[in-house]
This record gives C-alpha cells, structure tokens and sequence, in this order.
C-alpha cells in the first residue's frame, strides 16, 4: 500500500509512455482511488502512433487515425497533459513544459513538480549536415509524415501526367529513400507498390517511368531481419526494378538534384530520410546522466544510473542488453523492447513505493518482420526465417496482435478486409493539409502563379 500521495510523471506518450501508464493505473488501481496516487502523462500529441503501421498507412492499406491510439481513452484513471518538455530539473523533481495555450498567449512556460518521473520522449531522426537535405528531405517517424508522404508522391504522379517538360516529368517520378533500416525499405515498398498500382489510372504514365532508389551506406539492408533474410530482400526489390544501391551514401540533394556518393546524379523532388535516430534532444536539457551518445543512462531495473525516482526506457535510454555475449552492450531502439521495458518500469515504480524489491529487465530479441508491399515480405523470428506470402501474412497477424486495445484491432482488421474486397484508394488529399486555401481565395486572395512550386 503506498501510504503519502504521490504523482508519477511520465514524459512522452509514445510505446513507452502509454504501457508504462496502463501498468501503473492497473497496479495503482486503489491509489488512485482514494487520491494518494496521481499519474500525469505528458505529451505533445493526445494519441500514441503505433510506427510499425505507418507504411501501411502511407499506402493506404489502413487510415491515419487507427494507426493512433487516444492516450485520453485508453489510459481514464491518468490525466493526461497535451505539451511538450522543455527541460527537467530533477534535483528540485521539477518539468517546465509548454502547450498550445502557453504558446499561443506568449506565456512562460508552466512548472510542474513530481515524485518519480519516467522520462521515454523517445528518438528523433538523426538527420546528417547534407546539402539541402533541411530544405527537402522528409522523415518517416509520425503519422503527419508517413500521410504527407502518400499524398506527395500521388502529387507526383499528377504532375508528371500533367506536363509535358522532361526535366519536371523526371524529379516527379524519381523517389529517393535514403537508409535500409525497417522504415526506410518498408515506406519504400509499401509506397512502390501503391504507385505503381496507381499509374493505371494515369492515361500517358507506366510502372516502368517511375525510378525508386534505395540508398544505403552499409553493405545490407534489414538488419533486423539477419543476414540471409536481408539478402533476399535486396534481390526481391530488385526483381521490382528498385535501384538499391549499397555501401552509397548521399552527398547532397541541393536545387532537387540527389548526388550519391558513387557518382550517380538524379533529379529529384522526392527526399525520405530514414537513415537512423538518435536520442531526443530533450535529454540534454536535464540534470540527468546521459551516455556518450546521449542516451538517458539506465540500470537493468530501469532506474536512471544513481538518480533516485528518476526511470527510463525506449529508445531514449541505454538499458543493458543481460542477454548480450559481449559485456556493456545496451537493449537496441525498437518496439520488442520500449513495450516490455514498459511493463517491467510499472511493476518497478509500484515496487519502489511499497518497498519491494525490485524485478530486472532481460529480453533476447526474437527477431523481426518486415512487410515488402501488399502480399510481399520477410521475416526471421525464432530462428525461423520465411519469405513472400508467408512472411507478409505473419507481420498482418504480428502487428494486429500487438497494436493496442481490442478496438483497434477491429477497425485495422475490418480495413485490410475491406482493402480486399475493392481496389485502393489512389487519389491525393494533400489540399487538407491548406483547409484555408480555398476561401482565403473566395475572400479576397491572389491566384497562386505556380501553385505546385514545379521546379
Ligand atoms: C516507420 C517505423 C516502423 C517501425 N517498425 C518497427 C517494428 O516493426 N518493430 C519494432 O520493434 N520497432 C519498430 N519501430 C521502432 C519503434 O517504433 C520504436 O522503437 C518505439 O516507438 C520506441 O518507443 P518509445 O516509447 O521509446 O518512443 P516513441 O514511441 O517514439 O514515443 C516517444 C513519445 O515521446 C513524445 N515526446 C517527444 N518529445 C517530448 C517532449 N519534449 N515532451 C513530452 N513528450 C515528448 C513523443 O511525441 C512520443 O509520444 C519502427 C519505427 C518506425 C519509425
């Protein structure tokens, strides 16, 4: 029984956040009741995005708002707080943070003091100084993005049908994916096989006009998915007339020319940068130890190293790997882990207040799937390695068993049935993105002269 009151402090919504605080609003379920406990979750966005199916959300196999899950729904015994960190002060167990409202009124930022804090803001791109790469690039990390990617490259296939210069036909038709890490291959794939399905509808476009380009600085793409598998996923994307370029890097995407580093020169207006994360910058604007990559340093109880009611888990914290063979190696940045660290830090805060001793984490990573388009993929899991049909099938039922709550799932599974039963959605909603445009124009506004920016 927690005897004072106490406020746990979660900051970030993400897989980390959301599970911590279903842990803890079941295990504090009397606490909470009686008001001696209170867990506040703090976060940006009111929802958690469930990343694995943004590539699927960017080809349209399932809508932006079932790949989110509402933090408010989900997670009724906890308050949750709609902002962003800006910095930490934990010897005075203080966040200041900011929300729409602050911002828009010019106000200071709010102060909130805490008992235990959980700190999981999670990883950002970890973009590299590439010429024009800040001007054109995009990322793959939120749904914002992965929605904006569908209706951009749809944009594409408008623009190459409705001009008649080579020069603009080509960058519109010209897709560069920079990093061959799961997100990067399975945005490329999934966003591959939807336009090419798209170009049917295209009186005067082919599959055969459009050029995907797969950079990768390495020798092998899919790490995840080990060496064989990985292999073979070259060669399938590959056999779709994919350029995958290994051991290349980008050098610069400047005036919407891509230069790779091999020599190749492409025109482009089309930039994804998936090419890894790193640690969200957040973690340097506390009191908090951090490692020489700028993780949040944790022991294998997910208590930060020698700060008391201070937690971490996910990307953002270097947990040792207990399973590792060679000594000091830290739990990778995926999903297999931010959601069973995410148990065990409930189970650890809940111990730590009744006294208990505390539970340690140790995960050896089963292995990943990966999808490679409708009907395609590849996937190493338990030793088991399975390619095409098989492995696009088993990520479906992987991936629905784990996205949260029982809703969820229903909806995702009705879409993909549904998705079977009639042809794709093709058409661009990128407008959405100006809901004003329209009656600025109405009201008053000038005709835009190039209203597509064409280059
Ligand atoms: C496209 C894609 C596909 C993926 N597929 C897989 C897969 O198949 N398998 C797998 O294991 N992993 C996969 N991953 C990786 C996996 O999604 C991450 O490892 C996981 O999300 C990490 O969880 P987290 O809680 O640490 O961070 P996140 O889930 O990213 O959550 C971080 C949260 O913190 C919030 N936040 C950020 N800044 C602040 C701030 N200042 N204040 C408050 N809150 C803040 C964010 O808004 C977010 O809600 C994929 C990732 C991507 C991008």
């Amino acid at each position: 029984m927690v005897k004072e009151r106490v406020r746990i402090l979660i900051v970030g919504g993400g897989y980390v956040g959301l599970y911590t605080a279903l842990r803890l609003q079941r295990n504090l379920k009397q606490e909470l009741r009686r008001g001696t406990a209170e867990i506040v979750v703090l976060s940006p966005d009111p929802y958690m995005t469930y990343q694995p199916f943004l590539p699927e959300a960017a080809a349209g196999s399932i809508s932006p708002r079932h790949v989110v899950v509402p933090l408010r729904r989900v997670l009724d015994r906890c308050e949750v707080v709609v902002g962003e960190a800006e910095s930490i002060d934990h010897a005075r167990r203080t966040v200041t943070f900011s929300t729409l409202a602050t911002e828009e009124k010019g106000a200071p930022a709010q102060r909130l003091p805490y008992d235990e804090l959980v700190l999981a803001p999670g990883s950002v791109s970890r973009a590299l100084p590439v010429p024009g790469l800040a001007e054109h690039g995009i990322g793959f990390k939120t749904v914002e993005e992965a929605i904006g990617l569908r209706n951009h490259v749809i944009e594409q296939l408008d623009i190459a049908s409705s001009t008649r210069d080579p020069g603009i036909r080509d960058a519109a038709l010209t897709f560069v994916f920079v990093g061959g890490g799961y997100a990067g291959v399975e945005a490329l794939a999934e966003l591959e096989d939807m336009a090419r399905y798209a170009t049917r509808y295209f009186h005067n476009l082919k599959p055969a006009d459009l050029r995907w380009i797969l950079v990768e600085a390495t020798g092998r793409i899919l790490p995840e998915v080990g060496e064989e598998m990985g292999r073979y996923a070259v060669t399938e994307l590959r056999r779709r007339n994919i350029d995958v370029r290994l051991e290349t890097r980008l050098e610069s995407c400047a005036d919407r020319v891509a230069v790779l580093s091999d020599g190749a020169r492409f025109r482009t207006r089309t930039v994804v940068w998936t090419a890894g994360v790193k640690p969200h910058p957040i973690l340097a604007a506390t009191d908090l130890p951090l490692t020489e990559r700028g993780r949040l340093r944790c022991t294998a109880e997910l208590n930060v190293d020698g700060a008391a009611h201070a937690w971490g888990a996910g990307d953002a914290a270097a947990v040792p790997d207990l399973t590792a063979e060679e000594p000091g190696r830290e739990c990778a940045p995926n999903a297999q882990h931010a959601v069973r660290q995410a148990r065990v830090l409930g189970d650890n805060i809940v111990h730590s207040l009744r006294g208990e001793p505390l539970d340690t984490y140790r995960h050896k990573y089963v292995g990943s799937v990966a999808s490679l388009g409708l009907h395609k993929g590849v996937a190493h899991v338990y030793g088991r390695k399975l390619k095409g049909y098989p492995a696009w099938f088993m990520h479906r039922v992987y991936h629905l068993s784990r996205v949260p709550t029982v809703n969820r799932k229903a909806r995702v599974l009705a879409e993909w049935t549904l998705a079977g039963l009639f042809k794709r959605e093709i058409v661009s909603l990128g407008s959405l993105e100006h809901p004003r445009a329209e009656f600025e124009l109405a009201a008053g506004g000038k005709f835009p002269q190039d209203p597509k920016g064409s280059s």
